[in-house]
């Protein structure tokens, strides 16, 4: 295969989107960012004098490789479809889309099959050889090591294997008025390794991510693995209410936890659990609300055979299965006062009855409740043991809800990708930027629950190898994209596609026709587009279907009474 013809690139426009009331500029769903060139290049520059010049270009370098790697998701994504050389070009067309450098094919051969490439190609008005110029003068050797970076990225991303571009003229050394660039397998190239230590992460930085993994490890060995990998957060109110939780653990106190549904109070308890001394013990958790009234009495305290018709065996309660450990009540409003009652004895004198049964057992365990309900107002109304309610109330934990600590969402949205990727056999490379900022933006009512069950959703939906876009999370509940300004066929920025441009006005006055006529022209359209079906003609032209097949008689009349004249 060789040669490379550039398609049409309307496809490519369109996925642009200027949207400044959020500021943001999208690139599909990518965040992307306008960014003068001036600044770009004065950057540079302070790289470059800050930790000289092979650091810079190794940080240049990787940081053009990953926009490669990205753009070569997007081609595969919109042009996939079609032939190789297609999808290929559609790289050097983002490039030039970017604003960065004019691309003109020389060369190229590739096959993917056989991870055959030699690609050459010549670079104009590349935008680093211009910074370069401007801030440094010219240079002794090629410049544009961002744009090799995006070169080597967006190949080696396309063709699944490294593919290392070299630039072997630049127009920054001021002997050429263009660079020109040469691509191949890594392994083709014989001085490789004078160039590869530019596409690899710093060895300092390696080596403390290295030590930071270490000391993670570490810790993760000292603490309870559950606590670690289940309470996500460094907002501040998750920070206090972690800390109160983290005081409590060492004394016997009875905790309440107090949040919305969703907020991870279970989380909360057995993390509580787990830094406490009873961490070695069993820890029980109990839904109050899902245990049906007659049965609350003997799943707490248990049942002697014969108690009540049905009771053909003796069965421990939770407090017996939690002796030594911690119980968690959960939706303790929930509870009946019966019920209540015995809790309260159970707290005041650590002893029990089973149902059906006089022996009196101690108990030893920590109570954790919790209730997203308002006790104090059912103790008002009678509902709850005002007694009981003081005795559960001594070291209340307030459980700030997710949208008041969105700043959390990445990190969590991090641990649950890779807990669900793995229990659903998915690889995933994230979320894009756009499903992110929706997650952000959300207002969670439901909490950390909610956002779990999106997030699971969204891995099952992501394409295996792809990204969680924001439809897979918010599936046919997204905001409408047609907010924003897009860039036109020619380039120039259009308020919205939805509404009709200028240009599209000026054709219509331009070829002379009248009101009447466009309308009709649009009625008759949308019936031939709805195939005839008057009801969904109506619908597409916002309308009732009696309007619109009143305007067509109205019409049919007037033709009529045209011909009769
Ligand atoms: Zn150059």
């Amino acid at each position: 295969m060789s040669g490379i013809q550039y398609q049409e690139d309307s496809d490519l426009l369109k996925l642009v989107r200027f949207s400044s009331q959020d500021g943001a500029i999208w690139l599909a769903e990518n965040r992307m960012v306008l960014m003068h060139a001036a600044a770009l290049a004065s950057l540079r520059k302070e790289l470059i004098n800050a930790i000289g010049p092979a650091q810079a270009r190794r940080i240049l370098t990787r940081m053009g490789y990953a926009s490669g790697l990205r753009d070569a998701e997007l081609a595969k994504q919109v042009r996939g479809e079609r032939s190789v050389n297609d999808a290929f070009s559609t790289g050097p067309q983002l490039h030039m889309l970017e604003g960065t450098v004019v691309v003109k094919p020389v060369r190229l051969e590739m096959d993917v099959e056989s991870g055959h490439f030699d690609g050459e190609f010549l670079w104009i008005n590349a935008v680093e050889a211009d910074a370069h110029l401007r801030e440094c003068g010219t240079a002794e050797e090629p410049v544009c090591w961002m744009q090799i970076g995006y070169a080597s990225g967006y190949t080696s991303a396309f063709m699944g294997r490294f593919i290392l571009f070299k630039e072997v003229e630049c127009s920054a050394t001021g002997k050429t008025d263009h660079c020109r660039i040469v691509g191949k397998p890594v392994e083709e190239w014989p001085d490789a390794h004078e160039y590869t230590p530019y596409y690899e992460p710093d060895s300092i930085v390696g080596r403390m991510l290295e030590l930071r993994d270490q000391v993670d490890a570490l810790r993760s060995s000292i603490e309870p693995p559950d606590t670690v990998a289940n309470l996500i957060g460094n907002s501040p109110g998750f920070r206090h209410a972690y800390s109160l939780v983290s005081r409590a653990a060492g004394t016997n106190v009875t905790v309440l936890l107090l949040g919305e549904t969703g907020v991870g109070k279970e989380r909360f308890a057995r993390a509580l659990h787990q830094l406490s001394a009873r961490s070695d013990k069993p820890f029980v958790a109990v839904n109050c609300a899902a245990l049906p009234d007659e049965l609350v009495e003997s799943e707490l305290f248990g049942v002697e055979k014969g108690a009540y018709t049905g009771a053909s065996v003796s069965r421990m309660g939770k407090f017996e299965r939690a002796d030594g450990g911690t119980l968690f009540l959960d939706e303790i409003g929930e509870l009946p006062l019966a019920a209540q009652a015995k809790l309260l004895r159970v707290l005041q004198e650590g002893e029990l009855e089973r149902l059906g049964d006089d022996h009196v057992r101690k108990v030893n365990v920590r109570l954790v409740t919790a209730t997203n309900a308002d006790l104090q107002t059912a103790v008002r109304e009678g509902r709850f043991r005002a007694d009981l309610y003081y005795r559960l109330n001594v070291y209340p934990v307030v459980i700030p809800p997710l949208r008041e600590r969105l700043c959390d969402v990445p990190q969590l949205v991090e641990s649950m990708l890779e807990r669900f990727c793995a229990l659903h056999g998915k690889r995933l490379l994230g979320c894009t930027d756009r499903a992110m900022r929706e997650l952000r933006r959300y207002d969670w009512p439901g909490n950390v629950r909610e956002l779990e069950n999106l997030i699971e959703r969204g891995v099952i939906l992501a394409p295996q190898h792809g990204r969680i876009e924001a439809e897979h999370l918010f599936v046919g509940t997204m905001p409408s994209e047609a907010e924003g300004e897009r860039i036109g066929d020619s380039g120039e920025l259009c308020a919205s596609v939805d509404r009709p441009d200028d240009s599209l006005c000026q054709q219509l006055l331009g070829a002379g026709l009248s009101l009447d006529e466009v309308e009709e022209m649009l009625i008759q359209y949308a019936v031939a587009q709805a195939g005839g079906n008057l009801a969904s003609a109506a619908r597409t032209l916002g309308m009732t279907r009696p309007q619109l097949s009143y305007r067509l008689k109205k019409r049919l009349g007037e033709a009529a009474d045209r011909e009769r004249a």
